[in-house]
């Protein structure tokens, strides 16, 4: 099998073909479809996250070993099913849940596998969807994706859950509360496409790129903000008559947008940090009882809540995000170009020319 693999860490993705794998037990082999290409895919590929200050965290720490085919995001075709593996035929089409973790933990054991602290994530810790093919150890992480298209329906296991996972900690929100939507990339616009399924609050939309504000207002009526143009906290006060938002998710995450954010809130406000560009947000501490504020994270999401993500798209008339589709041998200008903001929406790689609908039963 052909995969784009990350070999080393701050290197250019190397096209190796490979062995393929014989599913074993409970494991299913699929046929890559689709792959999302994530910006957190350029983190893994730098080998570090910003921590600010000029101090890093690094994935190899973490555990991320090489060479690993990155790529999280994945419809496939089932192939292949192990010996004892149930509910998967060969034919079938389906959505992979890529946050796997050991199993055997507390998160785990309370469906959390997306905070496990020994990840099996597939596209990390494991193989992944930069490749022709895919192995998952359980037919119990696929999901049907009924007539959504592949290319539209991949993206949903990261840049659909966790901005979905990231909105459902914030909302309810009163219609007059204000949400603050920093960052209109893949997640932030997935984000827009998902929030009226939440809340119908005033929503403000901030990124730093015309071209993104201008996806994002296909998605709906929101306020735009251009971040480069430096006047955008001065825009927010006046928007929210001096009073800040409810809510805050920052789908970037470097210091600049996580102090606009944190500048943002009104009283009892929360901030979610979801973007990992890195950075420092120093808070005063007596600002956070007198302004009875929350500052939080949100990492992707369970598997549970990708299920009932799916179910509302599948039963939704949600308008697609814009998906740009690529061959596999095009993995790394892909993601060069994704680095360099090129990208609107999603960027997908389609590692093989499988039918989008399975082959009708014999
Ligand atoms: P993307 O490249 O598709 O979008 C990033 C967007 O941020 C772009 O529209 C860009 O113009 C905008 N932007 C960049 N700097 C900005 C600034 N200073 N002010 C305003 N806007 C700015 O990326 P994506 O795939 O949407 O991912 C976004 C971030 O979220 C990445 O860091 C990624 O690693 C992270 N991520 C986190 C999780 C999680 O579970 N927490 C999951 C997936 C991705
Ligand atoms: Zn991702």
């Amino acid at each position: 099998m052909q995969s784009a693999q990350l070999t080393e860490f701050g290197k250019p993705l190397v096209l190796n073909e490979i062995r393929g794998p014989e599913p074993q037990g409970r494991e299913v082999l699929l046929e890559t479809v689709a792959c999302g290409v994530c910006h957190s895919d350029l983190h893994m590929a730098d080998g570090y996250y910003d921590l600010g200050g000029g101090r890093r965290t690094y994935l190899k720490a973490a555990g991320m070993s090489l060479p690993r085919t990155l790529g999280h995001e994945v419809v496939g075709r089932v192939l292949a099913v192990g010996p004892t593996a149930e509910g998967a035929e060969a034919g079938e089409v389906r959505l992979v849940y890529p946050w796997i973790g050991c199993g055997e933990c507390k998160e785990c054991g309370r469906g959390a596998s997306h905070l496990c602290g020994r990840s099996r994530a597939i596209g990390v810790f494991t193989d992944g969807g930069y490749s022709d093919h895919v192995l998952v150890p359980d037919p119990r992480f696929l999901l049907e994706i009924g007539d959504l298209r592949p290319e539209i329906a991949c993206s949903y296991a990261c840049a659909g859950l966790t901005a979905f996972s990231a909105l459902r900690k914030i909302t309810p929100l009163d219609p007059d509360d204000g949400l603050l939507i920093i960052g209109a990339g893949g997640l932030g616009l997935m984000a827009l496409q998902l929030v009226r399924e939440l809340t119908d609050t005033r929503v403000i939309v901030v990124d730093s790129d015309a071209r993104k504000l201008e996806a994002a207002a296909r998605f709906g009526n929101w306020s735009l903000i251009d971040a480069s143009n430096r006047s955008a906290f001065a825009q927010i006060r006046t928007l929210t008559r001096r009073a800040g938002v409810a809510a805050v998710v920052d789908f970037v995450g470097s210091g600049e947008t996580a102090r606009l954010g944190y500048g943002s809130l009104a009283r009892n406000g929360t901030l979610v940090v979801v973007g990992l560009y890195g950075g420092q947000l120093v808070v005063p501490t007596p600002a956070l009882p007198l302004k009875n504020v929350t500052i939080r994270g949100s990492y992707t999401g369970s598997l549970s809540e990708l299920r009932y993500l799916v179910s509302i798209v599948r039963a939704g008339q949600l308008r697609p995000l814009p998906a740009k589709t690529f061959p596999l041998d095009s993995a790394q200008e892909v993601l060069d170009r994704l680095r360099s903001g090129d990208i609107v929406g999603r960027a997908v790689l389609r590692p093989t020319s499988t039918p989008a609908t399975p082959p009708a039963k014999q």
